[in-house]
């Protein structure tokens, strides 16, 4: 299948990634301010970031930590898809060669080079690992049609006026970027009030504040040395909204946790 991630379309991740900062900037002075709207865009930012990348794209799929069920496996990867950091197949295979290659050159977002990754500079992902993935049509055409499915949706926000796409779309796209680079840099350095509860070979570290911040992603030392826990969390201070929800949506049966 065909390589989302070759050189060519990386460009068109990076245009759409500046586009967006751009739009961000440029739109904030001038778009109405309203506390409604902020919690579209809080609740627009746990839907792709909370559910969709953490719970749906890291805690299940790249680590198996749980089960999901279909319907609900195929909203959070949809969500998550519309962050703008990847389709499920490149997310997760980029994902799971960082967690091989932890802080060596062949990490596929290394610490050092956060700003490369911040602009949207991803690295090409390999051809071999994206044959399981694509056993899924869902994955398969998300893959295929990245730009396609983002510029839609967004249209669909913007058809219910400029604050809609601003604050549903736009705002909740940038923070998932930016969240997700977060965890990647600040969480793999040795800065102020990080703290690791396990020795690991990589930096990995945990925050208090990116793991709030991040529904819970950043308490990644932890991650790093249990991959598969799907509670992210191992102190009382600790807080990893995420797991809560999972918690929540066990208690539907709509995910079961596998450790
Ligand atoms: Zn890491
Ligand atoms: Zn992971």
């Amino acid at each position: 299948m065909k390589n989302l991630f070759n050189a060519n379309k990386l460009k068109n991740l990076q245009i759409l990634t500046i586009s967006a900062y751009i739009f961000t900037i440029a739109s904030l002075p001038l778009i109405q301010f309203s506390w409604g709207m902020v919690a579209l865009t809080v609740f627009m930012y746990f839907l792709i970031f909370g559910f969709g990348v953490s719970l749906t794209f890291h805690r299940s799929i790249a680590h198996k930590g749980l089960t999901m069920n279909p319907i609900v496996e195929i909203v959070g990867k949809f969500f998550a898809s519309m962050g703008g950091t990847g389709s499920p197949i490149s997310w997760v295979l980029i994902h799971l060669a960082h967690h091989r290659y932890s802080d060596t050159d062949k990490d596929p977002h290394s610490a050092k080079d956060v700003l490369k990754y911040l602009v949207g500079n991803y690295p090409q992902v390999s051809a071999r690992g994206m044959r399981k993935l694509a056993q899924s049509k869902f994955n398969k055409f998300i893959h295929r049609h990245y730009y396609l499915v983002i510029l839609t949706y967004g249209f669909v926000w913007a058809m219910l006026g400029a604050d809609y796409f601003c604050y549903g779309f736009v705002y909740p796209m940038v923070l998932t970027m930016v969240a997700g680079h977060l965890v990647n840099w600040y969480t793999h350095s040795e800065y102020t009030f990080n703290y690791r509860l396990h020795t690991t070979k990589d930096t990995s570290q945990n925050n208090v504040l990116i793991g709030l911040l991040t529904w819970g992603e950043g308490f990644h030392n932890t991650h790093h040395r249990h991959p598969r826990r799907a509670n992210f969390s191992m102190r009382w201070w600790e807080i990893d909204i995420t797991f809560a929800v999972i918690k929540l949506l066990e208690r539907f049966n709509l995910v079961k946790t596998n450790n």
